[in-house]
């Protein structure tokens, strides 16, 4: 019989015996985010990393370089790893330009001293809203906060609950109340549920078609107990 709901800590524990220790694939650093962000689009893992080793072999990846480059330049460097690269071109140049205006050269040691203004900072930046946002604090270590990978925010639910939330936002804010209640203020912790819940979302647990016969918590998951 599974025994339902299972607690965090340990589906995560599940979790990591099955897919392994996780390790960020991305820049930690939060303008280095930013502009890794930016490189692909739409973005994922493989077209962000495709765009920014791009960006980082042919122009360079530190400000003053960004603003140096023609924006031909930046627009050739970016053409495989996605649609609209001029436009990404001229986002990573105002990006660049704003880190050196705004935020005196070291977007990090700037959020570092803002407190509850730094998600707020954050979202000023395209295309960054909460989970963004979340993301960047926790793997920066600036802030432990309940992040969850914004395009996984479905895994909790249907272990816990059976279904995902009606809404993104619901989706969204249920998998972080989740976290927040069960998984330690800490740095590590948080972000080792991130990668894991990451990691099971992008492999098993997918938006679509679920791969639930290979599942290693489908015992203790209510949406398998109930398509059974
Ligand atoms: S059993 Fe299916 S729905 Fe449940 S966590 Fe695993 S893959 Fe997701």
């Amino acid at each position: 019989m599974p025994s339902l709901p299972a607690a965090v800590p340990d589906l995560l524990d599940r979790l990591e015996a099955f897919h392994g220790l996780q390790q960020p694939s991305w820049p930690v650093d939060p303008y280095e985010f930013l502009i890794w962000w930016h490189c692909g689009y739409p973005a994922s893992d493989a077209s962000c990393a495709r765009g920014w080793e791009a960006l980082r072999r042919t122009v360079g990846v530190d400000p003053e370089r960004i603003l140096a480059a023609p924006l031909a330049k930046m627009t050739e460097a970016l053409k495989g790893s996605g649609m609209f690269p001029e436009v990404r071109a001229a986002y990573l140049k105002e990006i660049a330009q704003r880190v050196l205006s705004e935020f005196g050269g070291d977007l990090r040691a700037a959020l570092a001293t803002m407190g509850n203004n730094a998600r707020k900072a954050l979202k000023t930046f395209h295309s960054i809203a909460d989970p963004g946002a979340d993301r960047i604090l926790l793997f920066a270590r600036i802030a432990p906060v309940a992040a969850v990978p914004s395009n996984c925010t479905q895994v909790l639910g249907r272990i816990r609950n059976g279904a995902d939330s009606d809404t993104y936002t619901a989706s969204y804010r249920d998998a972080q109340k989740a976290i927040e209640a069960e998984v330690p203020r800490q740095f590590h912790a948080r972000a080792r549920a991130y990668l894991l819940l990451k990691e099971h979302g992008q492999t098993l647990c997918k938006r679509t078609h679920p791969k639930c016969g290979e599942c290693p918590v489908r015992e203790a998951c209510a949406w398998f107990a109930q398509s059974r």
